[in-house]
């Protein structure tokens, strides 16, 4: 059985958690594509070319342990903008969501350019004060010398390049099922989500 779910929406959202618990749920196989451009992005940053970085991407490369870290993230961004390198991953993500059993990915172009035939297509977001209070928790769990001020401006810059760029840009499908996750807990999150996805499963 094919079943893809597309989940979109800006950084720190709640939609990678929310994917990986889907994923798990309906045993379903889970892709966080940023951690693709993150992968490119941190090539980038040792002198690698963009698109080269992309073109040469390897299971080694998506493994390494920073690519967490708000650095990467902002090379991601960058590298993002560029069509040569979102093309160069295009493959891989069309395989990944092809694959039989089921398959959840998450990003900000898969409902509109990944998948556009997507069975579930979500759209999560949330207030920028609550977004950047979960990203500073996340990264200073993890002893990130991080301030709540910078990673909120780390993440109202990246949204502006992902939103403005030209080359896929963040934005919604038009059919995509919207959710904002400011007043709700992840968990209840999640719950919504499968809900949904429930409700889309009994018509296919
Ligand atoms: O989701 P995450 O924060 O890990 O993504 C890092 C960056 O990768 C984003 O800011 C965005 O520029 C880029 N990205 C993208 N398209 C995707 C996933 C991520 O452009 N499908």
């Amino acid at each position: 059985m094919r079943f893809t779910v597309a989940i979109d929406g800006p950084a720190a959202a709640g939609k990678g958690t929310i994917a990986r618990a889907v994923a798990e749920h309906f045993g379903f196989a889970h892709l966080d594509t940023g951690l693709l451009y993150r992968a490119v992005g941190a090539k980038t940053m040792v002198g690698v070319e963009p698109i080269e970085a992309a073109r040469t991407l390897t299971a080694e490369d998506l493994a390494r342990d920073d690519l967490r870290s708000a650095a990467v993230a902002q090379a991601a961004s960058w590298v993002a903008v560029i069509g040569e390198v979102r093309a160069a991953l295009l493959d891989f993500q069309h395989a990944f969501a092809a694959r039989m059993g089921g398959a959840v990915l998450d990003g900000r172009d898969i409902g509109t350019v990944i998948c556009p035939d997507a069975e579930v297509k979500m759209f999560v977001t949330a207030s920028d004060d609550v977004r950047a209070r979960r990203r500073f928790e996340e990264l200073s769990g993890k002893g990130a010398d991080v301030t709540l001020d910078g990673v909120l401006q780390d993440l109202r810059e990246r949204d502006a390049r992902d939103r403005e760029r030209s080359a896929a840009p963040l934005v919604a499908a038009d059919d995509a099922v919207r959710i904002d996750t400011s007043d709700m807990t992840i968990a209840h999150a999640v719950e919504a989500v499968i809900a949904e996805i429930e409700k889309i499963r009994g018509k296919v």
